[in-house]
């Protein structure tokens, strides 16, 4: 008898869910703040209840989510809560106001700033055996010639044993990303189908300049391939991965290659950027919820790029992409990029 009543409840209940689902992405979204009556303690509890129907993480964030406020402690009663229920949301939540928002930045800060993540992702790869040894190994250089290219790369002071041993052996360059693809275990990858001005939309400007990556295209709408031209750059991929939602595939490409191809990709448009630089990582926070409480973005994300916070911003839905998250234009979506505990 329990079990039918309960049940009964639950199907009144499911079907109420999917009412509030309908009314939330079709009806109006103002939102009346009536903290402390119980209607609004209810339809507050349903939204949530709602929000676990759905497959978490397979939401695009550009959907209207079905919004309650994603602050676990949040005390509806704050002043200045946010009237529309569909902005600005932060990496697929919306939060009532912006002291809720500041809670949800702070873990993401947080979450970016422990960076298990990347140095996960890193330990892997410390213990390399020498680009020159493997080579050696390949049989593709001897001996001597490997000496008389450590020796020359030690008495100048400079260069990389890869320029070293083209030099000393008559080497290829593509001979050398061979032996950089076996050092690295990782693929090397063709620069055909290479679209730069579609992959200037991938990541800022400044994360090509700085850190010798290139975007190289996308395939079957759910891979990036990401070239370096002499080691994969796992922070990099990582950071990509929660930017996009595309699986990013790291590997090399040829030196001049990857020369033609750079220069190709930062001659095209890029999304706009600012710069900002903070203290600590406080301070980060605060800036993050002032910039998403005056953009009132539909979605926005953040990552880290090795010492750069990186917020990106959509403000339209027709900003919405065909592949993960990668921008189709550079209209409606905003770059900033944090360096926090930069010298002044
Ligand atoms: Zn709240």
């Amino acid at each position: 008898m329990s079990f039918l009543s309960g049940r009964g409840e639950t199907i009144k209940r499911t079907a109420q869910m999917v009412q509030m689902e309908a009314a939330d992405v079709w009806g109006d979204d103002t939102y009346e703040p009536t903290a402390g009556s119980e209607p609004q303690g209810n339809s507050m509890d349903l939204a949530r209840l709602a929000g676990m129907f759905l497959p978490a993480g397979r939401r695009s964030h550009l959907e209207p989510a079905r919004r309650g406020c994603a602050n676990l402690d949040c005390n509806s009663s704050w002043a200045k809560p946010w009237k529309s229920r569909r902005r600005p949301i932060f990496e697929g939540r919306w939060a009532c106001g912006v002291k809720c928002l500041g809670t949800l930045i702070r873990e993401a800060v947080r979450r970016e700033s422990s960076g298990e993540s990347t140095t996960m992702n890193l330990a892997p790869h410390r213990h390399r055996i020498p680009l020159g040894l493997v080579m050696l190994a390949q049989g593709w250089i001897t001996h001597p010639q490997l000496r008389r290219a450590l020796e020359g790369q030690r008495e100048s002071g400079q260069g990389r044993i890869g320029e070293w041993l083209q030099q000393e052996c008559g080497l290829s360059s593509e001979m050398v990303t061979r032996g950089l693809s076996i050092q690295w275990n990782c693929p090397i990858l063709s620069a055909e189908s290479f679209a730069p001005q579609a992959m200037a939309l991938v990541m800022p400007k400044e994360f090509v300049e700085e850190f010798e990556l290139l975007p190289l295209r996308i395939a079957g709408k759910q891979i990036l391939y990401l070239a370096s031209p002499d080691r994969p750059d796992a922070s990099a991929a990582f950071g990509l991965e929660q930017m996009t939602d595309l699986k990013v595939e790291s590997g090399l490409l040829e030196q001049g290659l990857f020369a033609m191809g750079r220069q190709r990709l930062l001659a095209s448009r890029f999304i706009a950027t600012t710069h900002e630089s903070v203290g600590e990582t406080e301070q980060l926070a605060s800036r993050i919820a002032a910039i998403l409480d005056d953009q009132q973005p539909i979605a926005s994300r953040l990552v880290r790029i090795h010492q750069y916070y990186w917020l990106r911003t959509w403000l339209e839905t027709g900003t919405q992409s065909r592949a993960g998250m990668v921008p189709e234009t550079t209209e409606d979506v905003l770059d900033t990029i944090f360096t926090v505990g930069a010298k002044s």
